[in-house]
Order: structure tokens, then C-alpha cells, then sequence
């Protein structure tokens, strides 16, 4: 076989290493790191524990000689399969939509994306004519589920009119926070972790929100303010204040783009 032409070495005398099992054993470890992320801080991490430890149990039963429960795992195995692509359909989906959005990919969706940076702007630009506060949050990679479902499901396309439409005061949604992930609005009136120390403690609970959720996820938040009328962007625990759209619309494509790192905190 061509993978026994290429061994490199014999790993403790014995085990053939070649190139391609290198690159086979590199391949599934940047998927599982991958799902990983894609599943951090989410419900379907929990799933996935109480799934491991179904299927460690179903493989320990034939072992422990469990034969009237390993026959029933057998009976369940193959529901067990399709529980596992209903439980985690979400997640697949996710996980197939940020393959396509990698960076090799990322030339062909750059358009996309720029559309809805531009309605992130034009909406902040339009609230804060207004005078009315608003609460933008931008998923990157870790997963925000419970924060979603914290909140009002939308699943609508992102524009400037929605999020205005949104965030007019006395409209049912427009308290707290709308949350933004692969170009759709998914969900308003969201409840954000609030930070609880900050630098500049005149800051109300709108920014702290931003900050809170920046501190503890990758995503980004924009932050129009309803009594000083200014954008402001939080990331990784760090405000800006005071962006004109131009600023925001640079920052915002440098942050969603071009998946720029979070700048760490020091
Ligand atoms: P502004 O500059 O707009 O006045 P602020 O930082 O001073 O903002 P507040 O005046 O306290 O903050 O804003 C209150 C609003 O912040 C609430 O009406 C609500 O929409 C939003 N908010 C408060 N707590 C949260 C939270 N945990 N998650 C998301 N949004 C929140
Ligand atoms: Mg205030």
C-alpha cells in the first residue's frame, strides 16, 4: 500500500508513522477542535456529554457481559444515529455554514458579508439620529445559544429599517439585545451577561451588557447610545466609543471578514 511506502519512522520500535497518518491524525483533531468551539458554551455541549456517555455505556455492556441491555442497545442503535443528527441539527448546520464561510471560502462571500456590515452601519447611523438606544450583538465563532434562547426568535433577513423598526422605543422588541449570526437576525430582546467591573463605573447597564457578553464569548457588540447618541464597539472586554460609521464600518469588516482574533485582554 502506498501508506506503507511512505513510513517515516517506527514509533516505539513497532508503529509505522508515515506522512499520511500524520495528516490523517491532523485532519480529525482540527474537526473535533473545530466542533469543539463550534459547541462551547452551548446546550449541545451538554448533549454531547449525556451522548458519550450513552455510547461508553452501550460499548462497556457486550464487555460486562450485560446481555439483556447490550441487546437492547442493539435493538436502539440505529435510532440512536438518528437521534444524534436530530439532537445536533443545529449544530451540523452550523458547522457546514462556517465550512463555507472559511477564509478560502471567504472570497466568494465577501459580498454577503459586507451587506450585512452595511446594515449593522446604516441602522447604528439611523438609531442614533434618532436618539434611540440599541444593543447589536455580532456572532464570530462561539456559539451563543443560550443567549438566543434567551430572546424572541426572528430568523429575518438583517437590514438598516429592521434593526430602526426594532429598536423604536415601545415597540414589543426593543428592549435588551438583537443577536446577528451568519446574516440573519436570529433573535431580539436578548439578556446579555452584564459586566460587573469596569473601568468607568458611570457606565450603565447598556454597555455593561456589551462588555459582559465581549468579556465571555468572541462576538462583537455595537452599542448606540440613547443618551449620548454615540456608537460604541465592544470586543474581547474592550469598549470604543464614540466610532463615527465610517470607523464602524471599518472595524466591522476587519472583525467579520477578515475573522481578525479578538485583541486578548492584557
Ligand atoms: P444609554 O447610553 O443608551 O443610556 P446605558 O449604558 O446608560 O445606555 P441604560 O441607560 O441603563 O444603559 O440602558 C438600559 C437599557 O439597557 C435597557 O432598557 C435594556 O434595553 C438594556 N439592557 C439592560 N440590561 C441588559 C442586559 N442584561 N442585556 C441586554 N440589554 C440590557
Ligand atoms: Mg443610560
Amino acid at each position: 500500500m502506498l501508506k506503507d511506502k511512505l513510513v517515516l519512522f517506527h514509533l516505539f520500535g513497532f508503529l509505522p508513522v508515515s506522512l499520511i497518518s500524520i495528516l490523517d491524525i491532523l485532519i480529525v483533531s482540527f474537526i473535533f477542535y473545530r466542533l469543539m468551539r463550534l459547541i462551547r458554551g452551548t446546550r449541545a455541549s451538554q448533549m454531547l456529554l449525556g451522548f458519550f456517555l450513552l455510547v461508553s455505556v452501550a460499548l462497556a455492556a457486550p464487555l460486562l457481559q450485560m446481555e439483556a441491555f447490550a441487546w437492547l442497545l442493539d435493538q436502539v442503535r440505529s435510532i440512536l444515529l438518528i437521534m444524534l443528527v436530530i439532537l445536533f441539527q443545529a449544530e451540523l448546520r452550523r458547522m457546514l455554514v462556517s465550512l463555507g464561510q472559511s477564509q478560502v471560502m471567504s472570497w466568494f462571500y465577501k459580498k454577503e458579508s459586507n451587506r450585512v456590515i452595511d446594515a449593522v452601519v446604516a441602522g447604528a447611523v439611523q438609531l442614533s439620529e434618532r436618539g434611540y438606544g440599541a444593543l447589536i450583538v455580532l456572532v464570530r465563532e462561539v456559539g451563543l445559544g443560550p443567549i438566543i434562547e434567551s430572546g424572541v426568535p426572528l430568523n429575518a433577513e438583517v437590514s438598516a429599517d429592521l434593526l430602526t423598526t426594532i429598536f423604536t422605543p415601545r415597540s414589543p422588541l426593543h428592549d435588551q439585545a438583537v443577536v446577528i449570526q451568519s446574516e440573519t437576525l436570529v433573535a431580539a430582546r436578548c439578556t446579555l451577561p452584564l459586566a460587573e467591573e469596569v473601568e468607568d463605573e458611570r457606565l450603565g447597564t447598556r454597555h455593561r451588557a456589551a462588555l459582559g457578553l465581549s468579556q465571555e464569548s468572541d462576538a462583537v457588540c455595537v452599542v448606540v447610545s440613547e443618551e449620548s447618541r454615540s456608537v460604541s464597539l465592544a470586543i474581547a472586554g474592550e469598549l470604543t466609543r464614540g466610532l463615527s460609521a465610517q470607523q464602524l464600518k471599518q472595524r466591522l469588516t476587519e472583525l467579520m471578514t477578515r475573522k481578525e482574533p479578538a485583541a486578548k485582554k492584557p
